[in-house]
């Protein structure tokens, strides 16, 4: 069985890089991992972590200008390197303009298409944009949707999708997270925290929170600097500019608050580990934070994975900057009560999720599994030697 994997983005590697661990625990799996292009120092940052190298990275004739150009470019070059792989099925991941291409150029060469990550929505076509509308228009098209709840494969059966097409598996960021968090790293920006204080860490990158709604938080950030003399924030800044020009306009050279680059990921999850709060916008850090029981404040009007907000491990608080500084507040300024918030364990996932998935996969293309050397059923650690067999 071959698989071809298509990822373009932070979040798409870290979301993938263990199924293709899973795929190849298999001896009769081959595995060809595709790297749009779609961002590249991120995802080549989070691929390095994975020591994954990808077997095919597309040439994407894109000047940057619009999301149809982008999206032009990744159909009609992954086509063509679809059509040249010839696997037995592709996979794709999440909602970005990779996934969509994905799905779409494997369709139109007669492919079949498994979306990981299905089923998420917001009912908002505008919120998240363009992410919404992508994830829904792989939905008909695909022919495995991996849901990674129950609620994201109810609103795929509203949809009409058939039970047959549609699994539970979990979010394979959950076998990610388990995985890189075992390094145990100290990074640097944790040994700068002085004794006694507690961290902050934010994130944000949302298309919808460009300008104003990025402005908000960082007023509030400093807000909260201010009333809290214990409170250091860490702030990995995203590398869009749009993102980072505000951020730097806004926090540059402030005391205790911390603007840095993007931290590779076992650095970022050591971080969030030692956290007292999360604020974000990121789908991935919703996900992630309730594995080490780390309250979230969700920096955005509506948030597809409600499964935390109803755990109530996160909070939906928008991006007005009062708002944000009395919820948080709420949980720096009384201990019982963010403690209140760390009861629940992850509802994302168990960290099995890949090897869920690759089995489905294999039964869709009716292939036997040959079963991993080292023990049966059990994923390769993420990473973990194996260069593609493709
Ligand atoms: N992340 C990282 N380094 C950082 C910030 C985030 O490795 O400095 C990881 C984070 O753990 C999560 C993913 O990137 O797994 C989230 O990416 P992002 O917020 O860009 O995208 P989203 O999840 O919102 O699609």
């Amino acid at each position: 069985m071959k698989i071809v994997l298509v990822a373009g983005t932070r979040p798409e590697v870290i979301k993938l890089a263990p199924v293709r661990a899973a795929a190849l625990s298999h001896p009769n799996v081959c595995v060809e991992w595709i790297a749009t292009g779609q961002h590249t120092t991120l995802a080549d940052q989070a691929m390095e972590m994975f020591t994954l190298r990808p077997d095919r990275r597309l040439a994407l004739d894109w000047d940057g200008s619009s999301l149809t150009s982008l999206t032009g470019a990744l159909v009609s070059e992954l086509g063509a390197a679809l059509a040249d792989a010839k696997p037995d099925m592709v996979v794709v991941q999440g909602d970005t303009a990779s996934a969509f291409s994905g799905a779409a150029a494997a369709h139109l060469n007669r492919i079949p298409v498994a979306h990981v990550e299905a089923g998420l929505r917001s009912g908002d076509f505008a919120n998240p944009f363009p992410e919404e509308g992508f994830r829904r228009l792989i939905t008909p098209i695909a022919d495995l949707n991996f849901a990674p709840t129950r609620d994201a494969a109810k609103n795929l059966r509203n949809e009409g999708i058939a039970r047959g097409k549609v699994f539970v598996t979990g979010n394979t960021v959950i076998d990610a997270v388990l995985e890189i968090a075992k390094q145990d790293r100290v990074p640097e920006v944790l040994s700068r925290a002085k004794p006694g204080e507690r961290l902050v860490l934010v994130t944000t990158h949302r298309r919808e929170n460009w300008g104003e709604g990025v402005s908000n938080i960082c007023s509030a950030i400093r807000a909260l600097r201010s009333a809290y003399n214990d409170i250091r924030f860490i702030l990995p800044a995203h590398l869009n500019p749009r993102v980072r020009d505000t951020v730097a306009a806004e926090l540059a050279g402030e005391d205790r608050i911390e603007v840095i680059e993007p931290l590779a990921y076992p650095d970022f999850i050591a971080v969030l580990k030692n956290c007292t709060l999360v604020l974000s916008d990121s789908g991935g850090v919703q996900e992630e934070a309730p594995s080490f029981r780390i309250p979230v404040l969700v920096l955005r009007e509506r948030t597809e994975r409600m499964e935390a907000v109803k755990a109530g491990t996160a909070k939906l608080v928008g991006t007005d900057r009062e708002t944000i500084v009395r919820e948080a507040s709420r949980l720096l300024g009384d201990e019982t009560r963010r403690r209140a918030m760390m009861r629940s364990g992850n509802p994302f996932g168990d960290g099995k999720s890949s090897e869920r998935i690759v089995r489905e996969i294999a039964k869709f293309c009716r292939v036997t599994l040959a079963e991993p050397a080292n023990a049966a059923g059990a994923i390769n650690p993420v990473g973990a030697a194996a260069s593609a067999r493709a």
